[in-house]
């Protein structure tokens, strides 16, 4: 297909994410993936800085994934999982089990799938069908996980009277993580006392009612990219057990060692009832997350009514066993030090330019948050002049790479940003 002619159709037919049916602006047709490139139809290069919206780790076409794809695809495709199973989901359940410390997964096909099934183990185990959770959080798109995104900027405003009313705790200190262009890092934050005194009041008012708290663990990802102190989360986690309450971790972007950790979590070092797990889960090969829980919590339930067609489907579940057979293998906490630094270095003179408001790194995420929302067209227009792909939204520039990414493209991505925050002034 000419590329004129798949640009019209494009127009003519497509959705795009969070997009009018006939946009504006129309989207860039990619031909090839491969490494930490997109190449598009022009023959324009892009290192990609969004790793596909935190899935692509291993960055694009490794040939190890390659090869569990193809190989599987050998075997099968797909079967249907009521009443029948296979070594792909079998063997990575066991090996998730093992990397979380939660004994019972559920596969769903979505993130926001994902948290559905979370949220229904949470009612279904206790009985109660009211969450407690944080302003500022993304949880998904679906009509449970939108529930519990910000109620401001969390479309709830679309969907009012649609929506479940649940509980929301104000927005955790984004004080966590390393602040480019000082010394300021994580070991030097502290976590405000008068927020852990709020958090306590909160659960304490609503515990009769609630059945979980839900939270993304440490990273706040598209409700603003924050970072919070893990003792807000260490805390929730005490309130959990002092009042019955389930703690479910919703890890779907900082799971996978995205934060510097393998999960957000870890940075408390506390153990949720109930996980959610997905985007990097592939390596961002094929759509698949799942819902694990603990012993205790399955026996509660008995059975959970869920059960997406495509369940556990064998191509995608042996290439994320693939990805993350490769992630374990791979230096991947040494990997991700050297892009936090990297971008530390790299978006430094950003801290304190013109129309900045702050500056952020935890792990391989990198965030210039702006005064003003930005231009998203315009920044984007500047980025890729630069070789780079990265996707504002509000007023956020930031990039979250393939754990793969070199010192040159990661220099790359950095330029990009400090192009773009340059250009702010005019
Ligand atoms: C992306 C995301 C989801 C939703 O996942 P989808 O696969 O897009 O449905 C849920 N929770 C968090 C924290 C996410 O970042």
């Amino acid at each position: 297909m000419n590329a004129e002619n798949l640009r019209a159709l494009d127009r003519r037919h497509l959705w795009h994410p969070y997009a009018a049916a006939s946009p504006s602006v129309t989207a860039h047709p990619v031909t090839r993936a491969k490494g930490v490139r997109l190449t598009l139809d022009d023959g324009r290069e892009l290192i990609d800085g969004m790793s596909s919206w935190w899935a692509a780790i291993h960055g694009y076409g490794h040939p190890r994934l390659d090869a569990a794809v193809r190989d599987q695809l050998g075997d099968m495709a797909h079967v249907m999982f009521g009443g029948l199973t296979h070594e792909p989901a079998v063997r990575l359940a066991r090996r998730l089990a093992e990397m979380t410390g939660l004994p019972k997964v559920f596969f769903a096909d979505s993130g926001s799938v994902a948290v559905e099934v979370a949220i229904k183990m949470a009612f279904q185990c206790t009985g109660k069908s009211r969450l407690l959770t944080v302003k500022g959080g993304y949880h998904g798109d679906t009509f449970g996980a939108m529930s519990v995104c910000d109620p401001v900027n969390g479309m709830h405003h679309l969907f009012t009277g649609v929506l479940p009313v649940h509980v929301f705790a104000d927005r955790p200190p984004g004080d966590y993580g390393l602040r480019p262009g000082t010394s300021r890092d994580s070991a030097e934050a502290v976590p405000d006392e008068g927020y852990l005194r709020h958090l306590e009041a909160m659960v304490e008012r609503h515990a009769g009612e609630l059945a979980a708290i839900i939270v993304e663990p440490v990273v706040q990802g598209a409700g603003g990219m924050r970072f919070y102190h893990p003792a807000y989360l260490r805390r929730l986690r005490e309130l959990a057990d002092e009042h019955g309450l389930l703690l479910i971790a919703d890890e779907i972007a900082t799971g996978l060692g995205r934060t510097g950790e393998l999960f957000g979590c870890d940075h408390a070092g506390v153990r949720p009832d109930i996980m959610c797990v997905g985007k990097a889960l592939t390596g961002g090969y094929l759509t698949m997350a799942a819902a694990l829980c603990t012993d205790e919590v399955a026996e509660r339930i008995g059975v959970l009514m869920h059960g997406p067609t495509f369940m556990a489907n064998p191509l995608a579940a042996a290439v994320a066993d693939a990805s993350l057979s490769l992630l374990l293998e791979r230096p991947w906490r040494d990997e991700v030090k050297c892009i936090e630094a990297g971008l530390g270095e790299g978006l430094a003179s950003a801290a304190g330019a013109p129309g900045v408001r702050d500056v952020r790194v935890l792990g391989a995420i990198g965030v210039i948050e702006t005064v003003d929302p930005v231009e998203v067209e315009k920044v984007q227009g500047i980025v890729m002049e630069h070789g780079v792909w990265l996707r504002p939204f509000g007023r956020l520039i930031y990039t979250m790479p393939p754990y793969c990414a070199g010192p040159g493209d990661l220099a790359a991505i950095t330029e990009a940003m400090n192009a773009a925050v340059a250009a702010l002034r005019s």
